[in-house]
């Protein structure tokens, strides 16, 4: 097969997944990702419907707003698709897709989106998230509520506000036009790869493969040595002086590779409610993209919950916290009183004196204090006896250090 190089697209079922529910496409202008959710209801068939419905776009356009027009459109038409597809086959009921696509047009890129696929741009060795995530941990970023590394790991954060799919017949997405340079690297790509590799390994890998196919097979390979819980597609488009980054010929990947199967085995699968006919805070599946009405209550039955969560982390932490200070606490208090069960004879300014504690100390704190200070001067002893007052003389009761005293009384010199 014969390829320029220019641009390259790879799926991966993943190490967990036993479908692939992506699909990607790299053709001669047209570069798409689409991932599909519904389980075993439809993920599969919804992507790929989509994308087979898209790459309808793939043609040169004479200007990029008329490529966003056309792209958009065609994302539309993807929606409409899904709709009669469900309402003929009352078992996909409930299937979506994100759709994250490019149109080349000379030194321009035109741009739809929706869903949490994503479109980077890699510039001048940086990496830069060209597109917002439709999701509702994004929602709480954006409006302040959690910061983005809260969300990297929030158990909502497979939560999609907006797909294409048979729910609403005319979902909002987002398209843009922009200039692209020669050098530029667009890279399209499922959750299955930017939930699982770092943005500053994904920028070094981009930086370090000069071939489009090298560096998509390469990120596939990051995302399964982090045990590629999810199917992962990558599509990556170099922009060069002449103005081509086709992929020739056009290569489809993913779900959409594969005929659509879903007329002969509809039989087989089971009948599933659609998310939003359950209750939506119950039908939460942390491990798994799925769908949940942009509803202005859904988000706010979702935010409270999301709040009742963070005040009970905060006062069970909060309970952990004291119950450990007052372990240590109390760990201290026994301790102390050990020590002071001990006694020991020493000097205090050229006397002998009887000491209560242990001759230790814990960093500042003294462990011990002058119990009693005798009429003994060290000068009076042996120097035998006043090296080993010097030293300190151990007792194991206030009576045994006295009994010391009384010895060290008797061996004064004359
Ligand atoms: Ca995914």
């Amino acid at each position: 097969m014969a390829t320029t190089g220019k641009s390259a697209a790879v799926s991966h079922v993943g190490k967990i997944r036993s479908n692939n529910q992506d699909s990607g496409y790299a053709g001669r202008y047209l570069f798409v990702v689409a991932d599909g959710m519904g389980g075993h209801a439809g993920g599969d068939v919804a992507s790929a419907i989509a994308v087979k419905r898209i790459t309808e776009t793939d043609r040169q356009y004479s200007s990029p707003n008329d490529a966003e027009f056309a792209l958009r459109s065609a994302l539309l038409a993807a929606n409409s698709l899904l709709a009669e597809t469900v309402f003929e086959h009352g078992e996909l009921t409930g299937m979506g897709t994100t759709v994250s696509g490019i149109v080349r047009v000379d030194d321009h890129i035109a741009m739809a989106h929706i869903g949490d696929s994503r479109i980077y741009l890699f510039r001048d060795g940086v990496l830069k998230q060209i597109t917002a995530d439709h999701t509702f941990v994004q929602r709480l970023v954006d409006s302040g509520r959690i910061t983005p590394e809260e969300a990297a790991v929030h158990p909502r954060r497979s939560v999609l506000m907006r797909v294409l799919g048979d729910v609403d017949a005319s979902p909002e997405i987002d398209t843009a036009v922009m200039k692209t340079l020669p050098g530029d690297r667009w890279l399209i790509c499922s959750d299955g790869l930017s939930s699982y590799v770092t943005e500053d390994k994904i920028q070094a890998v981009l930086g370090s493969f000069p071939t489009a196919q090298e560096a998509a097979e390469r990120l596939v390979k990051e995302s399964l040595d982090q045990g590629a819980p999810d199917n992962v597609t990558i599509v990556l488009v170099d922009v060069d002086a002449s103005g081509d980054s086709a992929h020739e010929p056009p290569l489809t990947v993913g779900s959409a590779a594969v005929p659509l199967v879903f007329e002969a085995d509809s039989i087989r699968r089971p009948m599933r409610l659609p998310s939003l006919l359950l209750h939506p805070l119950k039908a939460t599946q942390t491990d798994d993209s799925h769908f949940e009405p942009e509803s202005d209550e859904y988000l706010a039955a979702l935010i409270a919950e999301d709040r009742r969560r963070a005040r009970k982390r905060r006062v069970s932490w909060l309970a952990f916290v004291l119950i450990v200070i007052a372990v240590i606490v109390a760990a201290c208090i026994l301790g102390y009183q050990f020590t002071q069960r001990h006694y020991f004879v020493g000097a205090v300014d050229g006397r002998v004196a009887v000491f209560q504690g242990v001759q230790q100390d814990i960093g500042p704190i003294k462990l011990s204090h002058v119990y009693k200070t005798t009429t003994i001067d060290l000068d009076e002893l042996s120097p035998y006896y006043q090296q080993q007052v010097e030293a300190t003389m151990n007792a194991n009761s206030l009576a045994e250090a006295l009994g010391i005293v009384d010895r060290l009384s008797d061996a004064r010199k004359p």
